[in-house]
């Protein structure tokens, strides 16, 4: 089998290159010309010796996910549909704003823990995505933003600055690929992203969470939805697993080693659901002792999700509330609603969801 290079972090690729026969110091150059030159094609890699090159082409490539298409929102939203094989396809969003460029980036084709009010839930779980898929979404949009002169939006010829891994997926459910493509987001050779500008969200797998804090800390954001494990057990399943002492608990442990001194809660406000002012004083009660910011994300329809969005004035209720207990909260624009490209919009193309009972990528992280 061919080796993709683009699954590779730093130190996998010096392994690569000493078990070809060549200097680790290539493994540098490799990674500059692969993830910050956008270059897929090894004869372009000028300070590398022809006989390297030749070697590399025939030992090696750098395989991307392939666009099947790509939309931009009015609002300057863009949203990929990338093909990863088997009719399955995967979406990636960037959301441009005056002072930096964030890209929402999946992490599985589907998503096993079937949050009730999540489209990629709704559609099942196929599998994880592999290193190179999930830095693949950085590289082909780093690439593609820095190429489009037609765009003249304000982020138009800049590179991605942060990255949200809030696509499709559950990342800490493929935590050694996740963890990898994190390592060359941060990579100073690679993306040279801070730490603090990448995040990770999750539903909560309490054993993932203390592991990524040895393993990678980067900022966590935890998607709690609920003040209390009756309602939490109904939307966010996976609760009845890891309840919310738990889950609080692990942040806790987590902020000793976080590159920001707070987790950041994200709430989807649900009509009638959990959106009362009781809601908000339950919350308040709750994170008391747990260092936070909220952000409450307005509910997005996509077809059949039975559920309604909270309306404005609700949001607003519910966020001064938590102000005024001294919580530093905000709502979550929504962006390229006309797209789909909003969160839990994302529904990509999941083939062969018979997977979804396996609880495969649950159990996997422990
Ligand atoms: N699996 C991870 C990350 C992907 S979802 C997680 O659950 O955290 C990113 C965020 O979008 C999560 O907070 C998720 O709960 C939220 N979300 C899911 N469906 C949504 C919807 N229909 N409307 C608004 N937010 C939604
Ligand atoms: Fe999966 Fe996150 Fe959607 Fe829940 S909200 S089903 S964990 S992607």
């Amino acid at each position: 089998m061919t080796i993709n290079l683009l699954n590779y972090d730093s130190k996998g690729l010096v392994d690569f290159c000493t078990g070809i026969g060549e200097k680790p110091f290539r493994a540098r150059q490799l990674l500059r010309w692969i993830h910050q030159n956008s270059t897929a094609d090894f004869n372009a890699m000028s300070d590398l010796a022809k006989s390297l090159r030749e070697k590399l082409a025939d030992q090696a490539v750098i395989e991307l996910p392939q666009i099947i298409s790509d939309y931009v929102a009015t609002d300057g939203t863009r949203k990929w549909l990338l093909a990863v094989g088997a009719g399955n396809g995967i979406e990636t969003v960037y959301i441009p704003e005056a002072n930096r460029g964030t890209l929402c980036v999946s992490s599985q084709v589907g998503c096993a823990l079937a949050c009730t009010f999540c489209s990629t839930g709704k559609q099942g779980f196929n599998r994880n995505l592999t290193v190179a898929e999930i830095v693949g979404q950085l590289w082909i949009a780093n690439k593609t933003l820095r190429s489009d002169v037609s765009d003249t939006s304000i982020q138009a010829n800049r590179a991605v600055t942060n990255v949200v891994m809030m696509g499709m997926g559950e990342p800490l459910a493929n935590f050694e690929n996740v963890v990898t493509a994190l390592d060359l987001m941060l990579d100073d050779h690679a993306y040279g992203l801070s730490r603090r500008r990448v995040t990770v969200s999750t539903s909560g797998l309490v054993p993932a969470i203390d592991r990524l804090r040895e393993r990678c800390p980067v900022a966590l954001a935890i998607s709690l939805h609920a003040p209390n494990d009756a309602l939490r057990d109904q939307l966010v399943p996976i609760n009845k697993k890891y309840p919310i002492k738990e889950l609080l608990a692990a942040c806790q442990r987590y902020l000793l080693a976080a590159p920001r001194d707070f987790i950041t809660f994200e709430y989807v406000m649900l009509a009638g659901v959990n959106d009362s002012i009781a809601h908000a004083r339950e919350l308040i009660a709750l994170v008391q002792d747990t260092p936070c910011k909220f952000n409450l994300i307005p509910f997005n329809s996509f077809p059949g999700s039975g559920f309604k969005r909270s309306t404005a004035e609700t949001v607003r209720v519910f966020r001064d509330v938590l102000m005024q207990a001294g919580l530093v909260t905000t709502v979550r624009k929504t962006r390229g609603d006309d797209i789909a490209a909003a969160c839990g919009q994302l529904a990509g193309q999941v083939k062969d969801k018979t997977r979804r009972t396996a609880g495969v990528s649950v159990e996997a992280v422990q």
